[in-house]
């Protein structure tokens, strides 16, 4: 338990902009979230711990509800999950997009409505279909022509499942190619362009047991700019407009999907959530009229911008060693907690805390302890020149993928979650133990 302290040094608010709006500097080099001094985070739970700033994810809960004030938000539970998320995300009115019975099991055991659900994948496993039908489930995403049958077989014809379909709207979007969705060569989702979306959509309405609510696409993630959801929605509305035409049919829902693209460094841009709400409503309600259908409720689907910039990692430097061209500071986790700029090349600002440094700032390279050469947490940042063994360092912008990513690479285990509000940090998620890893360890 903390007391609130009041900040006695105030910083350039750019040098803390993609930081939770909560941060404050205490004296140089501390830094606290939510009235907590990191340092007192880390001190108190151990490193690496990932800190979550609980008002940050309801604000950003709110900013949805307010600019999307007619359409149904649902926050993307692959982004972090765990019960208190589970929690805020309920009492700040979301709904919930789950790709897993896992996800799925664990929002509903904490008393997530689940009505209020949608279960996406391109690949359900029987377990996913068996759970979210025991469940309740609100919507099921079909996502290939086989699922179709497989779901109104389990749904039985005397039951009732509403479902939307996934299409591919053929749009080049998103941060990477690795997340990028909205094309026509990738996995996710049926194609509008070679007709299977349509194929599907015919079979669908054949099962009198299953109700077509909709259409859903998303195009990807880390999208920064409005214009391909505005050609998403073009694309889908046409589609809309032609089954209308077909088979009479008015569908009342359209999802938008996620993909907000958010800053992870100072100076980065992020989508701008009020222009891309204002143009999708007057994207949506022209196609709609030009196309002489009513205007469907529209969906989106955030997960990165909820959770992502309430997130901090915090780490303790384990090593610094100068070689040839490069300083490189090594910390107590790495690529098993945070593998996306290995996957993706994402790039972060990291920080020192707790304590002030006089020293020059000088390029170094942050890596983590695994044993792969690629396990580089951020490349060619400013830290004090006299950074050493025994500091901190904060990863701003690590609410989102990071743990939720996270691997049993080397064994050393998951860091824990802890949530900071008004003054109190507490444990939401404890340290995977080495017991944890050996009671799962069960033949020798
Ligand atoms: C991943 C995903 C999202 C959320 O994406 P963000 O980039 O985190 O906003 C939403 N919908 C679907 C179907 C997804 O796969």
């Amino acid at each position: 338990m903390t007391t609130l302290h009041e900040p006695t040094v105030t910083t350039t608010p750019d040098e803390l902009s993609v930081w939770p709006a909560s941060t404050t500097e205490l004296r140089p080099g501390d830094l606290a979230v939510g009235g907590v001094p990191l340092a007192e985070v880390a001190e108190r739970f151990g490193t690496p711990v990932y800190v979550l700033d609980e008002a940050e994810v309801r604000e950003r809960c709110r900013t949805y509800r307010h600019v999307f004030p007619d359409a149904e938000v649902l926050y993307a539970a692959k982004a972090f999950l765990c019960r208190a998320m589970v929690h805020w995300v309920e009492e700040e009115g979301l709904g919930l997009d789950v790709c897993s019975a896992g996800e799925l099991e664990l929002a509903v055991t904490t008393g997530f409505p689940p009505e209020k659900i949608v279960l996406h994948g391109n690949a359900k496993s029987p377990r996913d279909l068996e759970t979210a039908l025991r469940l309740g489930v609100g919507r099921i995403v079909i996502d290939s022509p086989s699922e179709i049958a497989r779901l109104a077989a389990a749904v039985g014809p005397d039951g009732h499942q509403k479902v939307m379909v996934r299409v591919v709207p053929g749009i080049s979007a998103g941060g990477h190619d690795k997340i990028r969705t909205g094309t026509e060569d990738q996995k996710f989702g049926l194609s509008i362009r070679d007709g299977y979306a349509q194929h599907a959509i015919a079979r669908i309405l054949d099962q009198p047991q299953l109700e077509l609510t909709g259409l859903h696409c998303h195009l990807g993630s880390q999208i920064t700019s409005v214009k391909p959801y505005l050609a998403a929605v073009r694309r889908v509305v046409g589609l809309m407009a032609r089954l209308h035409e077909q088979h009479g049919l008015v569908l009342p829902e359209l999802d938008l999907g996620g993909g907000h693209g958010i800053a992870y460094r100072p100076g980065e841009e992020a989508l701008d959530l009020t222009a891309l709400a204002r143009k999708v409503r007057t994207e949506l309600t022209e196609a709609c009229g030009a196309a002489g259908i009513p205007v469907p409720r529209l969906v989106v689907e955030p997960g990165r911008a909820i959770a992502g910039p309430a997130g901090i990692a915090l780490y303790h430097v384990l090593a610094v060693k100068r070689t040839g061209d490069h300083i490189f500071v090594a910390v107590d986790g790495g690529m098993s907690d945070n593998p996306r700029p290995a996957l993706y090349g994402v790039r972060y600002a990291p920080r020192l805390i707790g304590r002030a440094s006089a020293e020059p700032m000088a390029p170094v390279t942050v890596v983590g302890r695994h044993c792969e050469a690629g396990d580089v947490l951020a490349a060619d940042v400013e830290l004090p020149a006299d950074v050493r063994p025994g500091d901190l360092l904060a990863v701003p912008v690590a609410g989102a993928y990071h743990l939720s990513m996270a691997s049993g690479y080397n064994l050393v285990g998951r860091p824990p979650v802890a949530a900071v509000r008004a003054g109190h940090a507490r444990l939401l998620v404890r340290r995977e133990s080495l017991d944890d890893i050996r009671s799962r360890d069960v033949g020798l």
